[in-house]
């Protein structure tokens, strides 16, 4: 069985919209609410708050007459508001994260997840069902498949409301043959292949939206915070923003299936993105995350999962641009950059670099699978 999830735009009309702006508000304070005393219980105690005793408290403070307005409220988005909570101060821990922050009305950005009980959650051709709210208008692209476990609500900067529906469904069916490629993220191009030295050029449209996103930033810059054109600016930067990621996922999700279809190992780096940021704030650390490689990566990942297929990921130390993939030589200096074109003082081969890059990347994620 695997997970997949159903992303579509959903129409409310003015009273769900208010249902919908009460669960919200119900969903941000129970956040916030129990950030607040896991805060205290660790600065007076250095004690740990669990998750189920913060639902103990939530069903208690439920009752309490001050605060039965919670009732109102889808009671298993706050459960996994509370879930939520829990996660991010397990990411703290595990040190992948900086501490909880609370949750502001002035994000611009709400979102819940409602668990489905008994078919409370359904989808049909032209509205999705919800707990509290009923049936809403929704344009359904593609039905979904399997069984539906959750749905998460999303209310975006530009405002508009999403619904992304997590069905558990039966795999496809595993696929054999293809051969093994490496992948090197590329700046130029989003990536190059190893098979046949195939560049993949960065969706053409994105160029221009991107050129648009910094003209619109740069007028929003100039307008005075809290004023009407400044909202009104605010909210087309916003739209931008989520025509850029839904153009972008939309072109990962087709490439990851692609080549997770046709090869049978893929290997790609293991690039900390994050790290790669706060090191550097040059222009190729901007890039990488505007390439959005590490959601790409993450596609690729479960999706090699589904079909049988191999993604392995090399170390990111590995100097795939610092070695010939001719005669092997390595240049001794691993931060040392390679130009875009190269000659390999050994053998004289002359090199484009994300080339020379992908099929050592390929065959350093062969050796590792071989060794496993
Ligand atoms: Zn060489």
């Amino acid at each position: 069985m695997i997970h997949k999830a159903f992303r579509y735009r959903i129409y409310p009309n003015q009273m769900q919209q208010k249902i919908l702006a009460g669960n919200f508000g119900c969903v941000r304070f129970v956040y916030n609410f129990f950030l607040t005393m896991r805060k205290q219980e660790y600065q007076l105690n250095y004690a740990n708050v669990s998750y189920s005793r913060c639902s103990e408290e939530l069903t208690a403070l439920k009752r309490d007459p001050e605060y039965q307005w919670l009732q109102e409220a889808d009671s298993t988005a706050l459960q996994s508001a509370l879930r939520d909570l829990d996660d991010a101060f397990r990411n703290m821990f595990a040190g992948r994260s900086g501490y909880p922050k609370y949750k502001t009305k002035k994000d611009h950005h709400d979102s819940y997840t409602s668990k489905n009980n008994n078919n409370s959650i359904a989808v049909t051709d032209k509205a999705v069902k919800l707990p509290k709210l009923g049936l809403i208008r929704s344009k359904v692209s593609r039905s979904i498949e399997g069984r539906i476990i959750s749905a998460s609500v999303e209310y975006t900067p530009s405002g508009k409301y999403y619904v992304s529906v997590l069905c558990e469904c039966n795999a496809p069916e595993k696929l054999s043959g293809g051969e093994a490629v490496g992948m090197d993220l590329g700046l130029s191009d989003f990536a190059v292949l190893s098979d046949h030295l195939t560049h993949i050029p960065n969706p053409e449209p994105l160029a221009g939206l991107l050129k648009r996103l910094k003209h619109e930033q740069r007028l929003l810059s100039r307008k005075t915070k809290g004023s009407h054109r400044y909202e009104i600016q605010r909210r087309k930067v916003s739209r931008l923003h989520e025509r850029i990621r839904d153009f972008r996922n939309d072109h990962h999700q087709k490439l990851s299936t692609e080549l997770v279809k046709q090869y049978s190992l893929i290997g790609t780096e293991d690039l900390n993105v994050r790290q790669l940021l706060s090191d550097n704030r040059s222009d190729d650390a901007r890039r990488i995350s505007d390439s959005g490689w590490r959601s790409f990566v993450s596609m690729l990942e479960y999706k090699a999962e589904w079909y049988g297929r191999r993604h392995i990921k090399v170390g990111r130390y590995y100097p795939s641009s610092q070695i010939c993939h001719d005669c092997g030589y390595q240049y001794p200096d691993v931060k040392e950059k390679r130009l875009k074109i190269w000659t390999c003082p050994k053998c004289g081969k002359v090199h484009q670099r994300d080339e020379n890059a992908s099929l050592n990347i390929r065959d350093e994620a062969l050796r590792i699978y071989a060794s496993a």
